[in-house]
């Protein structure tokens, strides 16, 4: 472990959390620790976290309490993770219409509302508190360790926020990270981002597939060859095609990784696991499920239901987040953790926008900008021609025309003034084969 690691670790990681409230660091140790136990244990530990989960729950929040007494449901007999079956599975729209009232409780930590447009496309609020957030940030940490990476490790980061404000901008200082945009994927800025790999000397880049694909095919098209060491995706899917690019332009491993925006991190791809995730155990109980809630056998492929295991300011106890999956039949990995494994994950199937000035759009562009607006059910963006993109949308009742004026301005604004925008107000959008929402459709040939 490098100094500056230690340091991090030991000192300025733990100094952070205290000023902030937070427990990110004492998270991080456990499950950094926790990975390493066998099977038989962390199921034992995590049929525990059930029990308190679901009985917590059953004691605070109204919405689980009313919904488990009309199933007839006695969580008295919820005593292992396999038993969650027994209760009824919770969809966004159920939660949104008892946000915050009947869903929410009071924790004694600071919380934070957090809008997400989630693998179903919907906007939605959740109500997660810093200790829960705490736990996600330290599995952030632990799925990055999986690349090859530590603590204090130089790495470029492509993301999703403008405004870096006052905390993020010290921690990007202490963590040293180069945060890279990914609104904005031209060959300018990608070439930028390109440089700043070679003059900092960078040996991890990390962000949404999409953006990691975009990078990866401007460096092979500019001769771009200094060799990374570890690279970790997340956000939409890494299609095989995008981990090929990325692998032979920066000639090291992909690691992926699964989680959503409602303060769940969820798995993992470790450096020796030929594809699998490791679930992370201590922190979510995932159910792969067919559309009744029965367990679908390992192998095949069924629906993602979570449970958080933690109740915090919003428990969330067999949520049904959108994304299809396949369990693995109980095979361990030869890296020696011992989280289960996720064989597969599917979640938003999308294209990459290219603008008429060169821009790249890629999904979390515009769920980026779509989550903030209540009003809009779900979307999808088609691009039959290069310089036109029509965006469907389902309005919710409270959907007005400036909203829409307003969310095509920030398009404009923020991906190329020089697009056509279309809207088409839509009752519906249909799911694709395989049940699996595509929100971004191009249809022009790059
Ligand atoms: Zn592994």
């Amino acid at each position: 472990m490098s100094i500056y690691t230690a340091m991090c670790e030991n000192v300025l990681l733990p100094l952070a959390d205290y000023a902030t409230r937070n427990c990110t660091m004492h998270y991080y140790r456990l499950y950094s620790d926790m990975q390493w136990l066998g099977r038989e244990e962390l199921q034992r530990r995590q049929d525990e976290l059930v029990r308190e989960t679901v009985r917590t729950a059953y004691a605070d929040i109204p919405f689980y309490r009313e919904l488990y007494d009309r199933h007839g449901v006695n969580i008295a007999g919820v005593l292992k993770a396999e038993d969650l079956s027994l209760l009824p599975m919770v969809t966004k729209d159920m939660l949104r219409e008892a946000y915050p009232h009947s869903c929410t409780r009071d924790t004694g930590w600071p919380w934070r509302e957090y809008c997400t447009s989630g693998s179903s496309g919907s906007p939605f609020a959740v109500r997660v508190d810093n200790e829960t957030m705490s736990m996600a940030r330290a599995l952030m940490f632990l799925r990055a360790n999986y690349s090859g990476w530590n603590i204090g490790d130089p790495f470029l980061q492509t993301g999703m926020t403008l405004e870096r404000g006052a905390v993020k901008k010290l921690k990007d200082i202490l963590l040293r990270v180069e945060y890279a945009s990914a609104f904005d994927l031209s060959d300018r800025v990608l070439d930028r981002y390109l440089d700043l790999i070679d003059s900092k000397k960078l040996d991890y880049v990390m962000g949404y597939a999409g953006s990691l694909y975009c990078v990866a095919t401007r460096a092979l098209e500019v001769g771009f060859n200094r060799p990374l060491t570890g690279i970790v995706s997340w956000g939409d899917n890494l299609y095989a095609h995008y981990r090929e690019r990325v692998e032979s332009a920066f000639k090291c491993r992909v690691t992926d990784t699964y989680g959503c925006g409602e303060g769940i991190q969820i798995a993992a791809q470790c450096g020796r696991s030929d594809g699998a995730y490791h679930i992370f155990m201590p922190h979510v109980a995932l159910e792969v499920v067919d559309d009744e809630g029965n367990p679908v056998p390992p192998g095949q492929v069924g629906n993602i239901v979570l449970t958080r295991l933690h109740p915090g300011a919003m428990p969330l106890i067999r949520y049904r987040v959108g994304d299809l999956g396949v369990k693995s039949a109980g095979e361990t990995c030869p890296c020696g953790r011992g989280f289960e494994l996720l064989a597969k994950v599917e979640g938003r199937d999308t294209d990459v926008v290219v603008t008429p000035r060169g821009n790249r759009l890629i999904v979390h562009f515009f769920t980026g900008i779509f989550e903030y607006y209540k009003s809009i059910d779900t979307f999808k963006v088609i691009q039959e021609e290069r310089a036109r993109i029509t965006v469907l949308i389902v309005p919710r009742p409270d959907f007005k025309p400036e909203h829409w004026t307003s969310l095509k301005s920030e398009i404009l604004e923020k991906g190329d003034p020089e697009l056509v925008i279309d809207m088409k107000l839509v009752d519906e959008i249909p799911l694709e084969r395989s049940n699996k929402r595509r929100f971004v459709v191009s249809k022009v040939g790059r």
